[in-house]
C-alpha cells in the first residue's frame, strides 16, 4: 500500500460571485483547471452580515454538472424552474442535478436575512459523464441529522460524510459516478491512514488550521489545497493545532471540458446550444 504524495499545493485566489460576494476559490484557479471530475469549489465567507445586508445569487440557468451547497453557517433560500424551494440551513446538504436545464436562485433564508449573522459555506460543482448531462433536474436534500459522522480509530478525527464512505461508514447520498465528498475535523495528534481507489483523484482543501498530508506530513494551511498523485492511500496527520479540511475523490471522468459561465458541456457548440436554450426560455422560470 502506497500512500499517495502531494502533487501540487495552490493557494485559493479571491473573487466576488453572484450580487457580490467574496469567495476563496482554489479550483479553478492559475496552475489548476479542475480535479476531474471536481469542476470548482468556493468556500463562501466567512462573512459577517448587519441585519438586512445578507447577499446571494438571483435567477441564473445551469446545464451539462451538478451543484453541491454544504452550508457551515447562516442560511440559504434555493427556488427553481421545476417548481420547488427549500431552505438549506446549517450543517445541511443539497445535491442538485443541473443535467439538461434548470433555473434557480440561491438567497439568503428570510430569517438569516432580517437578523444578519455569520455566512459560511462551499459550493462545489460537479461534472456529469456526456451520457448524463441532460439528466433530469432536480436535487437531493440531506438535513445535517442526516449526514453520517463517522471517526477514525484513535478518535481524534471525525468526518461527516456527504458523500463516499470513511472509516467504514457510508453516506446517505446517491452520485452519478462514483464520488467522495466530506468534511474532516482533525485533531493535534490524531494519525490516520485510508485506503482510496486507486483510480481516484483526489484533492483536499483545507479552511481552517491546518492539517499535514503524506508520508512526509507536508503542512497545508487554511485556504490551501493539495492536490495528490496516484497511491493507494491517503495519509492524514493532525498539526500543532486543529484543523479541518474538505476531502474531494472521485473517478475521473476523462472527457473533454467545455465551460461558459453557468454551462459545463462537452464541446463549444454545445455550449452555444445552451445559451440559445437558456435565453429562449428552454430552461424554464422560477414561478413567484
Ligand atoms: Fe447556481
Amino acid at each position: 500500500m502506497s500512500p499517495r504524495p502531494i502533487q501540487q499545493v495552490v493557494t485559493a485566489h479571491q473573487q466576488k460571485e453572484g450580487a457580490g460576494f467574496l469567495v476563496r476559490r482554489p479550483v479553478p484557479t492559475n496552475g489548476l483547471d479542475q480535479v476531474d471530475p471536481f469542476l470548482m469549489l468556493d468556500e463562501v465567507g466567512p462573512v459577517e452580515y448587519a441585519p438586512g445586508k445578507a447577499i446571494g445569487a438571483p435567477d441564473h440557468p445551469h446545464r451539462g454538472f451538478e451543484t453541491v451547497s454544504y452550508i457551515l453557517s447562516g442560511q440559504k433560500l434555493h427556488e427553481d424552474s421545476t417548481g420547488k424551494s427549500q431552505l438549506i440551513s446549517a450543517g445541511d446538504v443539497q445535491w442538485m442535478t443541473a443535467g439538461a436545464g434548470i433555473v434557480h436562485s440561491e438567497l439568503p433564508g428570510p430569517a438569516f436575512k432580517a437578523a444578519g449573522g455569520l455566512a459560511h459555506g462551499f459550493q462545489i460543482w460537479v461534472n456529469l459523464p456526456a451520457a448524463q448531462k441532460f439528466a433530469k433536474p432536480g436535487y437531493q436534500y440531506l438535513p445535517a441529522s442526516d449526514i453520517p459522522t463517522a471517526q477514525s480509530p484513535d478518535g481524534l478525527i471525525t468526518v461527516k460524510v456527504v458523500a463516499g464512505e470513511a472509516f467504514g461508514v457510508a453516506a446517505a447520498i446517491g452520485t452519478h459516478t462514483p464520488i467522495w465528498l466530506q468534511d474532516w475535523r482533525v485533531s493535534p495528534g490524531a494519525e490516520a491512514e485510508i485506503a482510496t481507489d486507486p483510480g481516484f483523484n483526489v484533492a483536499a482543501y483545507v479552511f481552517d488550521g491546518a492539517v499535514c498530508f503524506g508520508a512526509d506530513k507536508v503542512p497545508v494551511a487554511r485556504g490551501q489545497m493539495a492536490v495528490f498523485g496516484r497511491g493507494e492511500t491517503l495519509m492524514v496527520r493532525g498539526g500543532d493545532d486543529a484543523g479541518r479540511f474538505l476531502l474531494l475523490a472521485g473517478e475521473p471522468l476523462n472527457e473533454p471540458v467545455s465551460r461558459y459561465g453557468p454551462f459545463v458541456m462537452n464541446t463549444h457548440d454545445e455550449l452555444i446550444a445552451a445559451v440559445e436554450d437558456y435565453q429562449s426560455g428552454k430552461m424554464g422560470t422560477i414561478r413567484r
